[in-house]
């Protein structure tokens, strides 16, 4: 039986009277111990989102609720949020020149000093930051230090963690590991886990449930495979996938059976064989992606975008059969 732990109901937050900012009419449960996901373009109301549901910003409408408990505003108490929630910035907030013990060891009372120091080298271990103990914040990375921001955020009784775009100060590599870390983390702790970000690789691997922000309104929430195959916007298509979008006429010289709106697919969706429903196209350009190659395809002056992975098959100028084996219509 799945337990709700927060509960957003109908927030709407707006900074400028005339022009559209912050969030609208925003409804949403979570369950706890799950990852949640915000996804959205700059701009699209995540961190306000995030602020209102840590009671940083006050809510102009609606409420939202911890354990049926209302979050009280910035005007409404001292300090921010509820005690079990906490909120991890891309500034860290961090005393830069405590050691990475003290940073997380000051989060305690000191009434049972045996218990401080066992609760701080045990989020040291799960965060893998014990060998940087008794390192400065100064000395380093960006990647260690957002490890002591969580650690330190962890190290109290937190049963939710609100991320904001934890993953934008890292490079690729580690960011797989903090990503594997949030997830581990979750899973052995329980911790709900709210994170914001614009760059949807991080949801997709991560949330048990992803939201989809667009101009301060929830377009679409779900299981990331769900929301990744039956998107119902463009906009989500372009920003999980980035899905080839015709229009009717470009689809219909195709052969795609459409009357109205956009053919939207993704490019692996599309099958470079030899079938019975297979098409000629000329490939005009191949671009190079690692393990796989993208291929730029053209057929009646419309272009579009396939996968291939044996790669070096197809060359510029080459013509391929194509079928696009699967397309929404959005
Ligand atoms: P995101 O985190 O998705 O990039 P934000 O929640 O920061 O988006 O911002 C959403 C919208 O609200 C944007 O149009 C932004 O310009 C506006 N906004 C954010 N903070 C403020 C503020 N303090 N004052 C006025 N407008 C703001
Ligand atoms: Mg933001």
């Amino acid at each position: 039986m799945k337990e709700q732990i927060i509960s957003v109901k109908n927030i709407s937050k707006q900074y400028q009277q005339e022009q559209a900012s912050g969030v609208q009419n925003i409804s949403f449960d979570i369950n706890k111990g799950e990852i949640i996901a915000i996804i959205g373009e700059s701009g699209s109301g995540k961190s306000t989102l995030l602020k209102c549901i840590y009671g940083l910003l006050s809510v102009d409408e609606g409420e939202v609720t911890f354990n049926g408990e209302r979050i009280l505003g910035p005007n409404e108490q001292l300090i921010p949020g509820h005690k079990e929630m906490k909120m991890v910035t891309q500034d860290f907030s961090l005393n830069i020149y405590a050691k990475v013990y003290d940073n997380i060891a000051s989060m305690m009372a000191n009434t049972d000093v045996h218990y401080k120091h066992e609760k701080t080298m045990e989020m040291m271990l799960h965060l893998h930051i014990d060998h940087l103990k008794d390192k400065k914040i100064t000395q380093l990375s960006g990647g260690e230090q957002q490890r002591v921001a969580i650690a330190k955020a962890l190290v109290t009784n937190t049963s939710v963690l609100l991320l904001d775009e934890p993953f934008s100060q890292v490079d690729a590599l580690l960011k797989n590991q903090l990503r594997a870390d949030i997830k581990r983390i979750a899973a052995e702790t329980g911790v709900t886990v709210i994170m914001v970000s614009h760059d949807p690789a991080d949801g997709l691997f991560l949330a048990d449930e992803l939201l989809i922000l667009k101009d301060g309104h929830l377009m679409q929430r779900g299981k990331p495979a769900e929301i990744y195959n039956h998107p119902n916007h463009i906009y989500t298509a372009r920003m999980l996938g980035n899905a080839v979008v015709l229009n009717t006429d470009d689809a219909k010289k195709l052969g795609l059976e459409i009357k109205e709106g956009n053919a939207v697919f993704y490019p692996e969706w599309v099958e470079l064989s030899n079938s019975w429903n297979s098409r000629r196209f000329e490939v005009k350009d191949v671009y190079y992606k690692g393990f796989y190659e993208e291929l730029l395809l053209e057929r009646n002056g419309v272009t579009i975008r396939a996968i291939q992975l044996n790669r070096g098959e197809h060359k510029k100028n080459d013509h391929v059969q194509a079928n696009i084996g699967r397309f929404l219509k959005l």
